[in-house]
């Protein structure tokens, strides 16, 4: 990944001389389970109403700057207000403003890593300070007790439920022993949570407590990674801080009808959601068959396995199998690890027999070493 020129380092902020330009690691290959994205594409009725909107979207006027037509779609949808909802250019953009928002020198952010890394990154470009409150080497699952005490001297908590990339869902009592701990704003960051238990979301909490922000997304189970549209639902007069922070237009007029359009027809999402839950039952249980392969159970759309030789089977399932998965094995608290995406039978087909016979090479070339 390429650092700064000197020359920029001069002339950035001082607090961004380390950054370095993000690089999704993305090679054309014939299988793509490396970015949680939604394998199965939109449903072709759903895709063909969404292309009527879109054709009769109007690209000369500026989006109407806080959505409300959508809005008022994810409010009737989640039984909340229309001043409880913020639609974002993605999560993402709703994630940096909680920091550009609620962050700042002086100012804590708490997360639970192994986590979505983009917390710490935010944070870091709105010079907040990060505290990590490290899950257990093993079972991968958060600290309860210590992520409480964090939460107590805390002016943010991002909890991720399910968490990426280890899988689990944060149970509710956790979720509220953080809210009624933080004097600040807790988040619970629910990407992939249509994947996950049904009963499972933080939502319940939002009626006692009015520190809590649920984010969501449409990029995952919604299949509308491309069009980039998230929200957040919280208390009004939150949501009245992240509006005035916001870029006015970073929603524009073509994501937001073909967000309501996804909206609309939701019901028609849930079979492929159901699809996907069941062949992460199956690819679970296939790569926990492999010998030398240890494997998370998952409430996301994706599955964490450590392997050995990770970096190297990762590059051979790309560079033999024309297969892309993400190399976590770089990443503190995930030393062998691969994520993978659980995509349609026949992708998750080829990515078990793959791994399986680049373990067992990997798992052969070590005993002949060791035989040398
Ligand atoms: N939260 C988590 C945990 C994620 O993994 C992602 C995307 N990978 C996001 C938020 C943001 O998704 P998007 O910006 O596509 O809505």
């Amino acid at each position: 990944m390429a650092q700064l020129s000197d020359r920029m380092r001069e002339l950035v902020q001082p607090h961004l001389r380390s950054l370095e330009p993000y690089d999704p690691n993305f090679t054309p290959t014939r299988v793509n389970l490396s970015a949680n994205e939604n394998t199965y594409g939109v449903l072709p009725a759903v895709r063909a109403a969404m292309d009527e909107a879109l054709a009769a979207t109007p690209t000369n006027r500026y989006p109407d700057p806080m959505s409300n037509d959508l809005r008022d779609a994810l409010a009737a949808w989640h039984g909340v207000a229309r001043e409880n909802v913020i639609v974002g250019n993605g999560g993402d953009e709703l994630l940096y403003n909680l920091v550009l928002a609620f962050g700042g020198p002086g100012r804590t952010l708490v997360n639970v890593p192994p986590c979505f890394s983009e917390y710490a990154f935010f944070a870091g470009l709105a010079q907040t300070r990060v505290v990590d409150v490290w899950r257990d080497p093993g079972t991968l699952l958060p600290d309860a007790d210590a992520l409480v005490a964090a939460a107590r001297e805390a002016s943010l908590v991002v909890l991720t439920s399910p968490n990426n990339p280890t899988g689990d869902v944060v149970p509710a009592e956790l979720v509220r022993r953080v809210c009624e701990a933080c004097p600040g704003l807790v988040l619970v960051d629910e990407a992939y949570g249509e994947f996950a238990e049904a009963g499972t979301s933080a939502e319940p909490l939002l009626a006692e407590h009015d520190n809590l922000l649920v984010l969501h997304t449409l990029s995952k189970a919604f299949a509308l990674a491309g069009a980039r549209c998230g929200y957040v639902i919280a208390a009004p007069d939150v949501i009245d801080a992240l509006a005035a922070v916001r870029q006015i237009y970073s929603v524009n007029v073509l994501t937001q009808a073909a967000a309501l359009v996804a909206v609309e027809c939701r019901g028609e999402f849930s079979p492929v959601v159901d699809q996907i839950r069941s062949e992460r039952t199956r690819l679970f249980e296939a790569l926990a068959r492999i010998e030398g392969v240890r494997v998370w159970p998952s409430e996301g759309n994706f599955v964490l396995v450590r392997v050995p030789a990770a970096s190297r089977v990762r590059e051979r399932l790309r560079d033999e199998y024309s297969i892309l998965v993400r190399d976590f094995s770089y990443a503190p608290g995930l030393a062998g690890c691969l994520r993978i995406t659980v995509g349609t039978p026949e992708e998750n087909g080829a990515v078990i027999d793959a791994l399986a016979a680049l373990v067992a090479d990997e798992l052969s070339a070590d005993e002949g070493a060791a035989h040398d």
